[in-house]
C-alpha cells in the first residue's frame, strides 16, 4: 500500500471507503473539484459487482426513469431530490463522452448496455478515469472504524494497518447483498456507531424459492408475465421476464416484486399473494376465449398461447381434462381455467436472501443526510452513499443510477469540506 501514508502525510485528502459504482464515482468527482482523493477498498481488485452485473453485461443505465419506481421507507421527496441532481441524460453522457464507453440500447427491455457488452471495461474505464484524475486506490485495505472531528482534528480513518487524517469522508461500502463481492454490512455498522439510524435492511430483487419445489421439472422455461401483489393500499404489479428455477422463481418480473414477498414473511405474516397472467390475456379475454372457442379442446387452445410443458401443467392443475371440448365446458371448469391462466397463485415458500440479491432494501434513513451534498446531518464532514443508504431501484439498471447519482453528489459535496 504505498500510497496510503504518502497520501496522508502530504495533505488531508477526502478519504473514500469502498471502490464499488458509488465510490468510484465520488472519487472521481472530489478529484474534479482539486482534492487529493484516497479511495479505500477492502477487496484485492473492488468494483466486482459491477463486474458480475448484467449476467457480465453490465446494465449501465436504463433508458428512462420516473422517481416513482424506486422504494424506501425514507422520505420519497427527498428520493426524488437525490435522483434528480443529476439527470439520466447526463450521466449517459458522462459514461459515453467522459469515459469513452460508448451504451447500446436494448430495445426490448429498455436497458443501456455497453457496446462492447463487457462488465469488466466498465469497471476498468472508472478506474482509469479516477488514477487519471489523481484518485490514489487502495485495494486490500480494510476500513474498520471512523473517529469523527473533535475540535480542530481532522476525521481519523482506522485501518488494519493503521489510521489516516482525512479532510472529509465519503462512505460507499455497499449493503449486504452478494458479500463475496466485498459488501458484508460493515459499514452500516460503521454509520450506526456514529449515531445513524440504520432502517430494517432486507434482501431485495432475490429470487423465490418453493420448498419442495413444485415446479422443478419447468426449470429453464422463461415467457414474459405480469404479477400482481394485492396489497391493502392498492395493488403492486410488476411486468416482465418470470424464469422457472429449478428451486423456485426467478426473472427480472420476480425480482422486482421480490422485496413484498420478503416484507412479508418478515413481517411474521402469511406469505404475501403473488398471482401471475401467463399471457397479455386477462380473466375476462381467457373467459371469451374458452367460451367462444368453437369445435377445439382444452389443450390445443392453451398451447397456442404457452410453452408447452407449462400449458400443459397449468390445465392439469386445473383439474380440466385437456380433451374436454370446448363448447362443453361447464362454468366451473373455466373459472377454474381462467384462475390458472389469469391469476395463477404462485406457490412461494421463502427467498434465496442476500445470497442472491441484487441489492439491499432498507438502509442509512434518508431523514438524516443532506439530499444535495449527501452529507450526514449528524456528522459534518461524513457523506454517504450508494446501496447502503435506505433506497433500490428495479430491475434496469436503476440501481447503479442510484450508484452514480449519490456517488458523484457525495463526492462533489467532500470536496467542498473544510
Ligand atoms: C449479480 C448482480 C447483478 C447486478 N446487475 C446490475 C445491473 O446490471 N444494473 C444495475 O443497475 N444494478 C445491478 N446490480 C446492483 C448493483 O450492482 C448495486 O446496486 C451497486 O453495485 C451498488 O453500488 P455501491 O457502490 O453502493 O456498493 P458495492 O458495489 O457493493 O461497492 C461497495 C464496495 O465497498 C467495499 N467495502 C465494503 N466494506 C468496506 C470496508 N469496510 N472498507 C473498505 N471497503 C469496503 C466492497 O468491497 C465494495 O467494493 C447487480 C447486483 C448484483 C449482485
Amino acid at each position: 500500500m504505498p500510497t496510503l501514508d504518502g497520501v496522508a502525510g502530504t495533505s488531508q485528502p477526502v478519504v473514500v471507503v469502498g471502490a464499488g459504482a458509488a465510490g468510484t464515482m465520488a472519487a472521481i468527482f472530489a478529484a474534479e473539484s482539486g482534492r487529493d482523493v484516497l479511495l479505500l477498498e477492502s477487496t484485492n481488485n473492488g468494483g466486482r459487482k459491477i463486474v458480475i452485473s448484467g449476467g457480465g453485461r453490465c446494465n449501465v443505465l436504463p433508458s428512462r426513469m420516473r422517481p416513482s419506481q424506486f422504494v424506501t421507507t425514507s422520505s420519497p421527496n427527498t428520493l426524488k431530490k437525490i435522483l434528480l441532481s443529476w439527470p439520466l441524460s447526463e450521466q449517459r453522457a458522462f459514461f459515453e463522452e467522459t469515459l469513452g464507453i460508448p451504451l447500446a440500447l436494448e430495445e426490448e427491455t429498455g436497458k443501456l448496455f455497453p457496446v462492447s457488452n463487457r462488465s469488466r471495461d466498465v469497471r476498468d474505464a472508472l478506474y482509469a478515469h479516477a488514477r487519471g484524475r489523481g484518485v490514489d486506490i487502495a485495494f486490500d485495505t480494510r476500513v474498520t472504524g471512523l473517529k469523527s472531528p473533535v475540535s480542530d482534528r481532522p476525521w481519523r480513518v482506522e485501518h488494519a494497518g493503521g489510521e489516516i487524517s482525512a479532510r472529509a469522508v465519503v462512505l460507499a461500502t455497499g449493503g449486504l447483498s452478494v458479500p463475496a463481492s466485498g459488501s458484508d454490512g460493515g459499514g452500516l455498522r460503521i454509520a450506526e456507531r456514529l449515531g445513524h439510524t440504520i432502517h430494517p435492511t432486507y434482501p431485495a430483487l432475490t429470487p423465490l424459492v418453493c420448498d419442495p419445489p413444485r415446479h422443478a421439472d419447468l426449470a429453464g422455461i422463461s415467457l414474459e408475465v405480469e404479477l400482481e401483489a394485492p396489497l391493502q393500499r392498492g395493488h403492486f404489479t410488476a411486468r416482465g421476464g418470470f424464469l422457472f428455477t429449478h428451486r423456485g422463481y426467478s426473472g427480472p418480473a420476480v425480482l422486482d416484486i421480490s422485496h413484498l414477498a420478503v416484507l412479508s414473511l418478515m413481517d411474521g405474516g402469511d406469505p404475501q399473494e403473488i398471482h401471475v397472467r401467463w399471457t397479455d390475456a386477462g380473466a375476462q379475454e381467457w373467459d371469451r376465449r374458452l367460451r367462444e372457442g368453437g369445435t377445439g379442446t382444452v389443450g390445443p387452445l392453451v398451447r397456442r398461447e404457452l410453452p408447452d410443458r407449462l400449458a400443459d401443467r397449468l390445465v392439469a392443475e386445473s383439474g380440466v381434462d385437456p380433451g374436454r371440448p370446448l363448447a362443453g365446458l361447464t362454468r366451473e371448469e373455466r373459472n377454474s381455467l381462467v384462475d390458472v391462466l389469469a391469476r395463477y397463485l404462485l406457490p412461494w415458500t421463502g427467498d434465496e436472501g442476500y445470497r442472491k440479491a441484487e441489492v439491499t432494501g432498507g438502509g442509512v434513513a434518508l431523514s438524516e443526510i443532506h439530499p444535495r451534498t449527501l452529507e450526514s446531518r449528524l456528522r459534518p464532514g461524513l457523506h454517504l452513499c450508494g446501496e447502503m443508504l435506505d433506497a433500490f431501484g428495479p430491475i434496469g439498471g436503476y440501481n447503479f443510477l442510484w450508484g452514480w447519482a449519490t456517488g458523484r453528489a457525495a463526492g462533489l459535496g467532500a470536496a467542498r469540506a473544510g
